[in-house]
């Protein structure tokens, strides 16, 4: 197995740390059916310790996936929205650990911690991944930068008035955002 590869490692990574996000697990959950330890366990989810087979196949069974499915880049397949469970925002914040990479000059995502935080919501929230529809049209705020589906948008309050400032090139609005009331805009692609 080519496990020398970085982007595949990275990609092992990540699959690891969604789902194990995903279940909620700690490390010392994880050390309780593996036999890496905790420390190891951690210093592998962090990217500090490579994945041997024997403890990817340990990921795995413990993950409750095929050895396949964590070697497969996850979001090529199924792009996913992730939104707040409680009030559908997508403009979430998230802590996470970071690290340096030399060889491509930048700081590279090593682990995504618990505790999500909802700007709508202003609190914590718990969050929901939602499949994306590549044919489903999205509009965004020109002020907050939410993203949403037609059926959020608000219908634009006091339009006379703003398309007064709209020029003749301009963008048309599609509607109004349900956050801060600004104007929201179909995106491309
Ligand atoms: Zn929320
Ligand atoms: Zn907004």
């Amino acid at each position: 197995m080519p496990l020398e590869n970085n982007d595949l490692k990275s990609t092992i990574r990540n699959n690891i740390n969604r789902l194990v996000a995903e279940k909620r697990f700690t490390n010392a959950v994880l050390a309780l059916s593996m036999t890496p330890g905790e420390s190891h366990i951690g210093r592998m989810r962090r990217g500090e310790r490579d994945i041997g087979l024997d403890a990817l196949e340990q990921f795995a069974k413990v993950l409750e996936v095929s050895v396949n499915d964590l070697v497969t880049p996850y979001e090529t397949e199924h792009p996913v929205q992730l939104v707040c469970r409680a009030c559908g925002s997508t403009e979430l914040w998230f802590d996470a650990k970071a690290r340096w990479n030399a060889a491509i000059q930048d700081f590279e995502l090593a682990e995504v911690m618990q505790g999500e935080y909802c700007e709508a919501c202003d609190g914590q929230c718990s969050i929901e991944r939602k499949p994306i529809d590549p044919t489903e049209k999205r509009y965004q705020c020109q002020n907050c930068d939410e993203v949403m589906p037609a059926e959020k948008l608000q219908s634009i309050d006091d339009i006379e008035r703003r398309r007064a400032h709209w020029g003749p090139g301009d963008q048309v609005p599609d509607g109004q955002c349900p956050n801060c009331g600004s104007l929201a805009f179909e995106m491309d692609g």
